[in-house]
């Protein structure tokens, strides 16, 4: 079996959308084959797209796992699906959970169902920090590194979730 680093974006801002992250993350260990093994801070952002819904709570996970990069999203939206995710049709709309591959090794995939790298690293601060937190030296294949990505960033609003805040 050969094991990959892969790298998964999460995300809510509904039903107590830190309890939703944390959980979320331990439920990245049971799926097959595949391991937690570093999850960074959680992070409260503001919404991309439409300002009318609550702040995000976002965390970035490093996960080892067997599964191609397509089994992988399978097994994510079904826990996206157990935490009730409903897909109204609004992009960027409120969530109890996202999960997104942000990173598989370092393959790129450009196919119907899957983009990887994530289409929307190189812009997303609340991707790009907790990558940095997990991985400082971190380069993201075809679009580069994340240091200098984030050095490229526009001013930042993200707040790291103080413990005494949550
Ligand atoms: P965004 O993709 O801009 O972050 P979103 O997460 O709200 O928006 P979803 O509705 O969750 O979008 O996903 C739409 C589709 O994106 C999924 O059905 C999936 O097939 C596709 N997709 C493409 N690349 C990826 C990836 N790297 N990780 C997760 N889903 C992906
Ligand atoms: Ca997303
Ligand atoms: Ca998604």
């Amino acid at each position: 079996m050969s094991f990959k680093d892969a790298y998964i974006g999460l995300g809510s801002n509904l039903s107590d959308p830190q309890a939703q992250v944390t959980q979320a993350l331990q439920e990245l260990n049971s799926i097959p084959d595949t391991k937690l093994v570093k999850a960074s801070s959680l992070y409260i952002s503001e919404p991309m797209g439409p300002s009318d819904q609550p702040d995000y709570i976002n965390a970035v996970a490093k996960i080892s796992t067997c599964l191609s990069a397509e089994d992988l999203l399978k097994e994510l939206q079904s826990i996206e699906n157990r935490h009730r995710r409903q897909r109204n049709g609004q992009r960027w709309g409120p969530r109890t959970l996202d999960l997104d591959i942000i990173l598989f090794g370092d393959e790129q995939i450009d196919s119907k169902k899957l983009q990887i790298p994530h289409y929307g690293v190189s812009e997303r601060e609340f991707v790009l920090i907790p990558l940095q937190e997990l991985q400082a030296d971190l380069i993201i294949p075809g679009k580069g590194s994340v240091a200098d990505l984030i050095d490229n960033l526009p001013e930042y609003r993200l707040q790291k979730l103080d413990h005494n805040n949550g």
